[in-house]
């Protein structure tokens, strides 16, 4: 927007030419009246000073050639009214002229003067509208970086939904079929005439395992579907873990002998879901029972500072440095390992279930000794 400064004339643009005809007319006729009272204080001669205040500001305020007017009108004025010989027009006195150049010089300065500061102000004007078309276009460049931020993440959340659902599929594809052959194949021979009673065992045996299979890969794919799309909140409560650790092993159809709980007897509470983390140190057990080369998995819970850990030790292969992370992921299964057994969805869930408890869970591993899987809680706010 352009602003019009009249006060000082200083503004890029000067007032009205007609505003300052007036102004000139006004000027010139108060001038000369002010010079009558102030005949009986000084000589006449000098009195033309009266006229520079106005010259000056109509200089300033509209420029050179309306100060040249205002200056030759006061002149004039200053010459027919007040110089003697009075009411007459005479240019032989030296006097005229000293007051019509004075005025002429002080009109040129501070019309020059005036000018100088209008361009400066008109430059300034320039200045602040590239400025603002400047920020203008920075704006929106901000404002169109923040929608294709926007369109970034929503694309990636959509890629990343996309990915686990092809994931998901194929798993599903894969880890379906194999049990669903297996009953199908185990149902069809359990009514042939030939097989044997024992045989006939093996075979309801069978049906009745791989039926487990997949209802525990069904539940997992449950429970990653539900943390993948937020609606996993956990009911949380004060728990002892030494009883939902219990519960995780007899869960997974593990012996006291083959999975071995050392639970400190004076472990605080923790304010979590216990139905979640029962999940989660089911799956943990399960993998150490299932990598562990047939030894002894140990479960071993203590408070270390300000935090409850839960330790899940097997004496297995162990897990290569640059897995110990992508394990984590839904439907990773490292090469050769586990295949067929797993669905790679156990330590995602356990990961998604032990965060949204406010824990944490990581591994630590040597090679060809075993794996330890750290899972730890904050204390709750009293501290039992
Ligand atoms: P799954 O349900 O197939 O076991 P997980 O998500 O639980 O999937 O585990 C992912 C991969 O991590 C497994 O394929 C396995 O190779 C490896 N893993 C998990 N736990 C252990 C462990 N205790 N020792 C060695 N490898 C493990």
């Amino acid at each position: 927007m352009r602003a019009r400064r009249f006060s000082l004339g200083l503004g890029a643009e000067p007032p009205p030419a007609w505003l300052g005809l007036l102004a000139t007319v006004v000027a010139v006729v108060a001038g000369t009246l002010l010079v009558y009272p102030l005949k009986s204080v000084a000589p006449v001669v000098s009195l033309g000073v009266v006229y520079l205040p106005a010259i000056l500001v109509i200089s300033v305020a509209w420029g050179l050639r309306m100060g040249l007017l205002a200056s030759l009108l006061s002149a004039v004025a200053f010459n027919y009214f007040q110089l003697p010989p009075l009411h007459r027009f005479t240019i032989a006195d030296e006097e005229n002229w000293v007051a019509l150049v004075t005025f002429a010089i002080v009109a040129a300065i501070s019309s020059t003067v005036a000018g100088l500061a209008r361009g400066q102000a008109v430059e300034a004007e320039r200045g602040r509208e590239r400025a603002n078309r400047a920020l203008a276009e920075l704006a929106a460049l901000a404002e169109e970086r923040d929608r294709m931020q926007a369109e970034m993440v929503e694309a990636e959340a959509l890629r990343r939904s996309d990915e686990l659902k092809t994931a998901l599929l194929r798993s599903v594809s894969h880890d379906l079929r194999t049990p669903l052959t297996s009953i199908i194949a185990a149902g069809a021979a359990l009514d042939s005439p030939s097989v044997t009673p024992e045989e006939r065992h093996e075979l309801s045996e069978a049906v009745v395992e791989e039926g487990q299979r997949l209802s525990r890969l069904v539940a997992n794919l449950l429970d990653v579907s539900r943390l993948e799309g937020g609606s996993a909140a956990p009911q949380r409560e004060e728990i002892d873990l030494g009883g939902v650790l219990e519960a995780a092993r007899d869960s997974v159809g593990a012996s006291p002998e083959g999975v071995r709980l050392s639970i400190d007897p004076d472990l605080p509470f923790i304010a979590a879901d216990p139905a979640q983390l029962e999940r989660a140190f089911a799956n943990l057990i399960e993998n150490g029972v299932r990598h562990g080369g047939g030894r002894q998995v140990l479960v071993r819970s203590r408070q270390t500072g300000e935090r409850v850990v839960v330790r899940v030790v097997d004496q297995g292969a162990g897990i290569p440095e640059g897995e110990r992370e992508r394990i984590f992921e839904p439907f990773y299964r490292r090469d050769g390992e586990g295949h067929g057994q797993g669905s790679g969805l156990g330590l995602a869930i356990a990961r998604g279930f032990v965060e949204a408890n406010g824990g944490e869970i990581a591994v630590e591993s040597v090679p060809g000794q075993g794996s330890t899987f750290v899972v730890s809680f904050p204390l709750t706010e009293d501290g039992r």
